[in-house]
């Protein structure tokens, strides 16, 4: 079978290697589509800090089940799946309290551990999640950034503050995961959500999703916008950082009505300088969030079913297996136009 790997930033090469056999407790799978997403795009350019070469990639994908070995059940061949793509150990204090997704030792698919940048992968049948048969195999390679998304919005009240439902929403960043982040909330119950980008066609697409107020902090006033939209009281409960710089993270401190938490999804490349005593006077809450767990892609799969998400906009490009490199060039080359580019492996 083919398998496309990087043997050093920029360099995609496609060997022939062996079809994988399922052990005890596995699913083979037939690889159909792999998302690319801003840290593929760091690996491609030797700017991720904890991926070693040569690298297979893809932990944003689709599958359609082959076989299974002893062990499995509840799967048949045909079945549409994506991967949960944590390995963790298991031992570490993390692991032990059910946070896997920060585990000590975890390797991720596509980084640290071999991806499913090839036609077929074996996988354990407990790190698959089945999807509806009617989805798309582009949707389904999704369902990886969606969970992410779902993950932050859940981080920012606890249940006892009735999570998201009914609360205002302000996200700085409508990229796939700014646009994910903000369709899960407004999908979970947010009564509104503003999305704040410098780039118009992202903006675009988030309206195309069904979100309410898009904001271009070039030529508009956010702060007044934020007032005029949610209140100048009130303002927003929540905002979601989903860039990554300092300038958004600077902003959101600014922004933020006292006593209200910010969560921090962006990935920062570089240390942030920010006003630790306004967030100290303010009392206000920094939340991280990293990944995943499994029950977050069964809330991405609700929310894709019910169409509270839709994924479809997102799309903009779909390169063929053999055609990897260029997925990276367009990227490159157009960022500005460009957001969700699958990769069809198999079709
Ligand atoms: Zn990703
Ligand atoms: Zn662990």
């Amino acid at each position: 079978m083919r398998q496309a790997v990087m043997t050093s930033p920029g360099t995609i090469e496609f060997k022939e290697v062996a079809k994988p056999v399922a052990a005890k407790g596995e699913v083979l799978l037939r690889v159909m589509c792999i998302g690319v997403c801003g840290s593929d795009v760091h690996v491609y350019h030797g700017l991720h800090p904890y991926t070693p070469y040569p690298v297979v990639q893809g932990h944003e994908v689709s599958f359609e089940v082959v076989s299974f070995a002893e062990g499995v059940t509840g799967f048949s061949p045909g079945d549409r799946v994506t991967i949960e793509p944590q390995v963790s150990c298991g031992e570490c204090f993390a692991c032990k309290s059910g946070l896997y997704n920060i585990c000590d030792n975890l390797k991720v698919l596509g980084f640290q551990t071999t991806g499913c940048a090839s036609d077929y992968f074996v996988a354990p049948a407990a790190k698959l999640v089945k999807l509806d048969p009617s989805m798309k195999y582009e949707h389904g390679a999704m369902m990886e950034p969606l969970s992410v998304a779902v993950r932050a919005v859940n981080q920012a009240f606890s249940e006892a503050d009735g999570g998201i439902k009914g609360k205002q929403v302000l996200v700085y960043g409508a990229g796939p995961i700014g646009n994910l982040v903000a369709q899960a909330a407004h999908g979970m119950g947010a009564s509104k959500v503003m999305i704040s980008d410098l780039n118009e066609f992202r903006l675009e697409k988030a309206k195309a999703c069904g979100i309410e107020f898009i904001s271009n902090p070039a030529k508009d006033n956010l702060a007044e916008q934020v007032d005029e939209y949610f209140g100048k009281d009130r303002k927003a409960d929540v905002i979601f950082e989903c860039v990554g710089v300092n300038g958004t993270m600077d902003s959101a401190i600014e922004i933020a009505r006292k006593g209200t938490p910010i969560v921090v999804v962006g990935v920062f490349g570089k240390k942030a300088e920010i006003d630790m005593a306004r967030v100290n006077e303010n009392e206000l809450k920094l939340i991280g969030t990293a990944r995943y767990v499994l029950e977050d892609f069964e809330i991405a799969k609700g929310l894709v079913a019910s169409g509270k998400v839709n994924l479809n906009p997102l799309v903009t490009d779909v390169f063929d297996f053999e055609k990897y490199n260029e997925a990276y060039l367009k990227i490159q080359n157009e960022p500005a136009t460009t957001m969700k580019v699958i990769i069809q492996v198999n079709s």
